[in-house]
């Protein structure tokens, strides 16, 4: 196969023509002469590492990033806004950076793919043109799977499962919280962004109400019999918490079978229980946009095959980040971030008419049950059996005897990651 690429100054020429163009008035946009055209949907961990890393490997790529927001709010650390030790401005990135690196940043949502015609359908009436298409939209809640619980009731039963606006109502309703009431929060089986995450915000909510409210409680019900570094965390509960949370597994009757937003109340197989603040981390799937492409399947989310992370479903169309089956990785913003990585490789070689190199890939979870109190959790991941699959012993948590000065530096080593990341993404 011959390389797509032209000479660099035709092709900066033809680059610099590119834009986008209303459809019905002028031809889909980016298809010059040969440029390959990489589409990029959603510019969160996974997609804005993607784009960015597709123009730094190979500069003559003709690169469009789709992403409705202006400003991105980051999940990770988002806990520590509802504990109220960060303000949301540190969770927030812009796009500016990514554009000057020559991405183009279209800021619309993608409303539909043709994977036929390869185009992209815009929510502003523009059509984009693909050679390789990147889906990394994230997580949609998935409003059908417990009743009771819309998007209205999410008003009044926050998720804060996507950061911004719900990030800040979670908090105003614990700020809003008398000394003495209960905080009732509700964990779904998996999979489910970031397992970790329920049990960091307990942990954190934990924090705010020893500081600020210590009669309180919180209640974590849980559709699992075990969560990830349960020992970790049940300890650090023991130490820094005693009493204050309290965790009822799915054999103990946690399992929520459906809410009553009104009173704020949780229904399990048992029993009800009513919060005076009520947290919902509900069932979720891949973004919508994955239907709409072809690329989820009955599971609501999306099979890839481990190399190149391309869909199984719709040749052409990548998908990476927490919408894709990742096999063994689970969904993070740290797995996104190298997942995005090794896609971009993989796309460029493609591109090239080279075979891409089988990855190895590192994912490592942090967590702060306080300010100066952290732990992790780290996996290598390799191509096997058509999945991804973690290297066996090459992993491994933090040590549940820790003392606190090895607490104490892993919750700055989680500092240092996400200044990394988000710098690496956006900065
Ligand atoms: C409370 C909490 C704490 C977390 N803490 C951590 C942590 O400490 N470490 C960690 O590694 N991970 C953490 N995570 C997980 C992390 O947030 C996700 O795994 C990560 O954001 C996944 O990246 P992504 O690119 O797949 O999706 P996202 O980062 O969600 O990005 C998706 C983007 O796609 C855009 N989009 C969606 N649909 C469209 C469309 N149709 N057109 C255009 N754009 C679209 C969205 O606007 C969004 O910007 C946490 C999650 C939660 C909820």
């Amino acid at each position: 196969m011959s390389s797509p690429f032209p000479r660099r100054r035709t092709l900066l020429k033809l680059a610099a023509a590119a834009g986008l163009a209303p459809a019905g008035l002028a031809p889909v946009i980016g298809r010059a002469q040969g440029i390959g055209r990489v589409v990029v949907i959603g510019g969160g961990f996974g997609g804005a590492t993607c784009a960015r890393v597709l123009k730094k490997l190979q500069p003559i790529l003709n690169v469009t990033l789709v992403e409705p927001s202006k400003v991105f709010t980051s999940c990770p650390f988002s806990n520590e806004v509802i504990a109220g030790q960060r303000d949301i401005k540190q969770q927030q990135f812009g796009y500016d950076a990514i554009a000057r690196d020559g991405v183009v940043v279209a800021q619309t949502s993608a409303t539909s793919v043709d994977p036929t015609q390869h185009r992209v359908t815009l929510a502003d009436g523009n059509t984009l043109a693909y050679d390789r298409l990147v889906i990394a939209p994230g997580i949609d809640i998935d409003w059908k799977a417990l009743p009771g619980y819309d998007e209205a009731a999410a008003e009044k039963m926050p998720h804060a499962w996507k950061a911004g606006d719900q990030t800040l109502l979670l908090r105003r309703q614990l700020e809003a919280m008398e000394d003495g009431g209960v905080v009732v929060i509700s964990a779904p089986a998996n999979p489910y962004r970031c397992p970790p995450a329920p049990y960091e915000r307990a942990s954190q909510i934990a924090w705010y109400l020893k500081t600020k409210k210590p009669r309180s409680k919180v209640l974590l019900l849980d559709a699992k019999d075990s969560f990830s570094q349960q020992r970790l965390f049940q300890n650090a509960w023991s130490e820094l918490y005693p009493a204050m949370i309290e965790w009822v597994s799915l054999s103990q009757g946690g399992n929520v079978t459906s809410v009553e937003p009104a009173t704020r109340t949780f229904v399990t197989d048992f029993d009800k229980h009513r919060g005076d603040v009520a947290n919902v981390v509900p069932p979720q799937k891949a973004a919508v946009i994955t239907m709409k492409a072809g690329v989820a399947d009955r599971t609501g989310w999306c099979p890839v095959e481990p190399v190149t992370f391309e869909s199984t479903l719709q040749p052409g169309i990548h998908v990476l980040g927490d919408a894709a089956l990742m096999g063994a990785m689970p969904k993070a913003a740290f797995a996104a971030n190298a997942q995005a990585k090794v896609c971009a490789a993989a796309i460029v070689a493609r591109l090239a008419g080279r075979e891409p190199q089988e990855p190895r890939l590192i994912n490592t979870c942090y967590n702060l049950v306080a300010p100066d109190y952290g732990f992790t959790i780290a996996g290598v991941y390799r191509p096997d059996k058509g999945q991804l699959l973690e290297v066996p012993g090459a992993g491994g948590a933090s040590p549940v005897d820790g003392d606190r000065t090895l607490r104490a530096q892993e919750a700055h080593y989680a500092e240092g990651w996400f200044a990394a990341t988000t710098a690496e993404v956006w900065g």
